[in-house]
Order: C-alpha cells, then sequence, then structure tokens
C-alpha cells in the first residue's frame, strides 16, 4: 500500500492515508471517504510497512465483503469534511452560533452549518451529522427527482408526487399511495446502477403494490440482472433490514 493514494472499492473511491502518530497499537479505520491506517511513530520501518500492508489489505476485503460498514461510517460528518454525494463534492463547514438550534446552508459545494455555542461533544456530532445529511439532501434533490423523471418517462410514464430522501434505518426506498417516492440517503453513496434499481424497484410499485411475480418481471423488464442489485443491498445492509 505504500504510496497508493486512492483505490477503488465496489465502485466507489477511497483515498488511502498512512499516519504515524504517537500510539501504542496500530490500527485502520474508514473516515468518510479515506481509509485511514495508523502507526506507531516509534515502530521501525521494516515492521511498520508490513503492519500497514497487513491492515490496508484487511481492511480492503472488509469493504469488500460489506460494503454497509462504510455507508454506516458515511453517515457521521465533521467540520473540514470533504464527501462526495451523488458525484457532487461538499465541504462541510462548521460554526457556533448564539442560538438554540442549528442550521444548514448550501451556497455552492459549501455546506454551512450553525450549531448552538457550548454543546456537549457528543451531542454536537450527532447535530452535525443531522445537518449535514439535511444539507447534502437538499442539494442533490433535484438530481435525484431528474433521474426518478427519466426512469419514469422511459418505461413507466406514472404520474408522480413528488421525491424525497430520507435516513431510513429500515428501507432503501419506498413508494406512497399516492406515488411520492422516498429514497434513502444512504443510495447517494452507492453505485449510481445501485440508486437505478432502487428508483426503479419504486417506480414498478407506482402500477405494482405488491411483490408479485409479476412485480419482479416488471422490474426484469427494465433492469435485466436486478438480481444481483438486490444481492448488492442486502450485503450492505447489516443497519437496513428488508
Ligand atoms: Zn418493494
Amino acid at each position: 500500500m505504500e504510496g497508493k493514494q486512492s483505490v477503488e472499492i465496489n465502485g466507489r473511491n477511497f483515498g488511502v492515508r498512512l499516519i504515524r502518530a504517537k500510539l501504542r497499537n496500530s490500527y485502520a479505520k474508514v473516515d468518510g471517504d479515506c481509509i485511514v491506517i495508523k502507526i506507531p511513530y516509534m515502530m521501525d520501518a521494516v515492521t511498520s510497512e508490513k503492519t500497514a500492508n497487513g491492515l490496508y489489505k484487511r481492511i480492503v476485503k472488509a469493504l469488500q465483503r460489506n460494503p454497509g460498514r462504510f455507508l454506516e461510517n458515511r453517515l457521521e460528518f465533521c467540520d473540514g469534511q470533504v464527501t462526495r454525494a451523488l458525484g457532487r463534492e461538499f465541504l462541510i463547514k462548521v460554526e457556533p452560533k448564539k442560538a438554540k438550534n442549528g442550521s444548514v446552508k448550501v451556497d455552492g459545494n459549501r455546506l454551512a452549518i450553525k450549531i448552538p455555542q457550548n454543546m456537549e461533544a457528543h451531542t454536537e456530532r450527532d447535530m452535525v451529522s443531522k445537518l449535514a445529511v439535511k444539507g447534502i439532501s437538499m442539494a442533490v434533490l433535484p438530481l435525484v427527482d431528474a433521474r426518478i423523471t427519466a426512469l419514469n418517462d422511459a418505461h413507466f410514464n406514472s404520474i408522480l408526487k413528488g421525491t424525497r430522501i430520507n435516513n431510513s434505518k429500515r428501507v432503501w426506498g419506498s413508494c406512497s399511495p399516492e406515488n411520492v417516492i422516498t429514497l434513502n440517503f444512504k443510495l447517494l453513496y452507492s453505485p449510481p446502477e445501485i440508486m437505478d434499481y432502487v428508483i426503479v424497484h419504486e417506480l414498478c410499485h407506482t402500477k405494482i403494490k405488491s411483490h408479485s411475480k409479476r412485480f419482479w418481471k416488471a422490474v426484469a423488464n427494465v433492469i435485466p440482472d436486478y438480481k444481483k442489485k438486490k444481492k448488492w443491498l442486502r450485503e450492505s445492509s447489516y443497519l437496513i433490514k428488508s
């Protein structure tokens, strides 16, 4: 891994960073779009290279086996983080303000998040992440909407009543009785063909509400290899059941 800047795993690009720090044990973690490997700075060159290589191989394997691991991590956002959702890059900037509630504004590729002063660290982290999810969702909603419209126009011609993005722990998508299509925020970080599958699945529900044989036939008409996509989602969904 020495000298490696980035790696593609299941269609996602990860930066690779090796950090030597004052610590006892080496470890690897996924931090947003980045694989971070930390090695004690006291370790000699040969051992640290060997250790870093071993950790790198293990974390790449874990991510290949279970992409949900990074999908889960992606829901944590912090100040200074650059995150890519649906191919758009966002820089997260957090500033304290004198107010009770937090807020988020999208300004080009900047997510300006304001949070109340003097919050406890973990409450602050939660609030920043929630506001980032909200801001990113607002910013990419028109793109998601356009994709849904394109797939609907090409294959279904249903009358749709709107698009939403939520942060469900339960489902990847849903279609309301009034044909409001809701997609899971995590799909913004999945390969585009996976999001397309979920969109087509929900658009099929505008015609057929159940998961009958007829339903799956309709899905297969648009996405012949939809079973592969279902498998990808299943493997990414230790957080998301169904
Ligand atoms: Zn369904």
